[in-house]
């Protein structure tokens, strides 16, 4: 039952799943979060669409998941810290006169709000970076005593030169050479000459006098390094050790490389099993990316506003578009690709509609057509235990539509399959766009808000009869004109007042 095999990016093969716990039951992920200075685009969407899907299988396959997913809310460096740089939200909290906790939490709402639109599940936990000030201090404390991090004006820098003399597999994950890594300098840290070599990285930061996130440490004030919260939270939830580390594939290098340095550095042992990452969303023949202005916003793609496209496209077309690419594979948004996912999201939902409408009436067992049904079924969750292959799998239910066309027109009967093979089509069907695919039917989504819309009409209507018919005209013309402004027209006639969207 349990067969499923996972691609893992540290070992760079198609391997077995099975989970640290002896039962095969509990499953421990994370998934790196948003750092959230600035609203999601539909590049980091599609990343925490990916690891919804893996989420979403694994516990259809009954694994019971901690799934924890960061959110990033010390800002990483954006200038340097000598001059005085900034972090990303202490940036934008000047832009905005706002406080960086008023920026963290607007751009937390925002992402929430886009996450729900997606239909993705929440994290179990979602730790943030400046509730684990405390945890990321010890385990720098940790890192330094074991000989792996050293002091220099306040900051705290990893020393990797010794992680590769002791051929710890420091490069592994992003598979860059030793002389290339001893060579690069990966943070914009100034004070390049603070370090022992260029390749050493900061875990603790000196906060510059004008930086505003600052905290009090044993180094004096300052903030962790750009890599630490994940080090310290996964650690902190999941244990030193866990299952299944997720992200993009632009953090192997060198995020997730640092995060497995600190980690040998600290705790002295691999922190994750099976490392998986998301390819990149492109747009323009490019990764989709907001600081080079190459990039939807989902709010711009949902309400129709986006320049590169002509109309709206729902969260659920955008979902459905993301889940027909495999998830290492790029994936290229065109207005085309829109289109096409718009119209196999209808018939996909049209034909889960009629299957379950699909009554029962024969009595047969064996047919070739039972057991074509069944092996088409089957194909589609080996699809999903293939690494999680969702193109395949929906190509596979594309095949299950036709057949089920077929038994709407009556070009081939229900009597041909067996009462247990339709209740099985019904429910992994069912199972796969909802469930799985965690798409949703639209349409019955917006009937209901149909008609709750059409109730409270009918009810400001009554109200401002009311106040009408006791000559309240402020009050009838206020309420007039506040629903004009919300695109809400209404005529006053003969039978009464009735209403129209503009
Ligand atoms: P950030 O907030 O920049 O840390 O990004 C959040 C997540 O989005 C990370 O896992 C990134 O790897 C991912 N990401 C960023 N750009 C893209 C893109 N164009 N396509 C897919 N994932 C992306
Ligand atoms: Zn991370």
């Amino acid at each position: 039952m349990k067969k499923l095999k996972i691609y893992n990016s540290f070992s760079r093969e198609l391997s077995d799943f099975s989970s640290i716990d002896p039962k095969n039951e509990y499953v421990g992920m994370y998934v790196c979060g948003p750092t959230v200075y600035n609203e999601v685009h539909l590049g980091n969407c599609r990343t925490f669409v990916s690891f919804d899907i893996v989420y979403r299988y694994l516990l259809h396959k009954a694994y019971k998941v901690r799934y924890v997913r960061n959110i990033t809310d010390v800002g990483h460096l954006e200038g340097d810290a000598d001059s005085g740089a900034e972090s990303k939200i202490d940036q934008r909290a000047r832009l905005e006169r706002l406080e960086p906790m008023e920026i963290v939490q607007k751009y937390s709402n925002l992402f929430h709000h886009v996450m729900q639109q997606l239909n993705t599940l929440p994290p179990s936990i979602e730790p943030t970076a400046t509730g684990h000030i405390v945890e990321q201090i010890e385990m720098v404390k940790q890192i330094i005593a074991n000989g792996y991090g050293y002091e220099k004006n306040g900051s705290v820098y990893f020393n990797t030169r010794k992680l590769i003399e002791e051929n710890k597999g420091y490069g592994t994950l992003s598979g860059k050479l030793v002389d290339d890594l001893l060579n690069e300098s990966r943070d914009n840290l100034k004070n390049q000459d603070e370090k022992e070599h260029p390749s050493d990285f900061a875990i603790w930061v000196k906060a510059s006098p004008t930086h505003i996130m600052r905290w009090p440490s044993p180094w004096g004030e300052g903030f962790p390094g750009w890599h630490l919260e994940c080090s310290a939270m996964s650690t902190k939830y999941l244990g030193q050790t866990f299952d299944i580390h997720g992200g993009g594939m632009d953090l192997q290098f060198p995020h997730h490389e640092n995060e497995i340095a600190q980690n040998l550095g600290a705790c002295g042992c691999q922190p994750v099993r099976y490392w998986m990452h998301g390819n990149m969303l492109v747009l323009n023949g490019k990764k989709m990316s907001k600081s080079d202005g190459n990039y939807i916003m989902p709010r711009e793609l949902f309400a129709g506003s986006s320049p590169l496209m002509t109309k709206a496209y729902s969260p659920m077309t955008l979902r459905f578009f993301m889940l027909q690419a495999h998830y290492r594979s790029t994936l290229n948004i065109t207005e085309e690709a829109m289109q096409g996912a718009e119209i196999g999201l209808q018939r996909l939902m049209e034909a889960n509609a009629v299957l379950q409408e699909l009554q029962y009436s024969g009595e047969a067992n064996n047919t070739d057509l039972d057991a074509k049904i069944n092996s088409i079924i089957d194909a589609a969750f080996g699809e999903m235990d293939n690494d999680f292959n969702t193109p395949n799998a929906l190509a596979e239910l594309f095949g299950l539509v036709s057949e089920i066309q077929k038994f709407h027109n009556k070009q081939q009967s229900l009597n041909l399959i067996s009462e247990a093979t339709l209740n099985r089509l019904k429910d992994s069907f069912k199972a796969l766009i909802f469930d799985v695919f965690g798409l949703m039917d639209e349409t019955a989504a917006n009937d209901s808000s149909a008609e709750m819309l059409d109730g409270l009409m009918q009810m400001i209507i009554e109200f401002r009869k009311e106040a009408r018919e006791q000559k309240n005209w402020a009050k009838s013309d206020l309420i007039r004109d506040e629903l004009l402004k919300l695109g809400i027209q209404i005529k006053d006639g003969k039978e009464g007042a009735s209403w129209t969207k503009l």
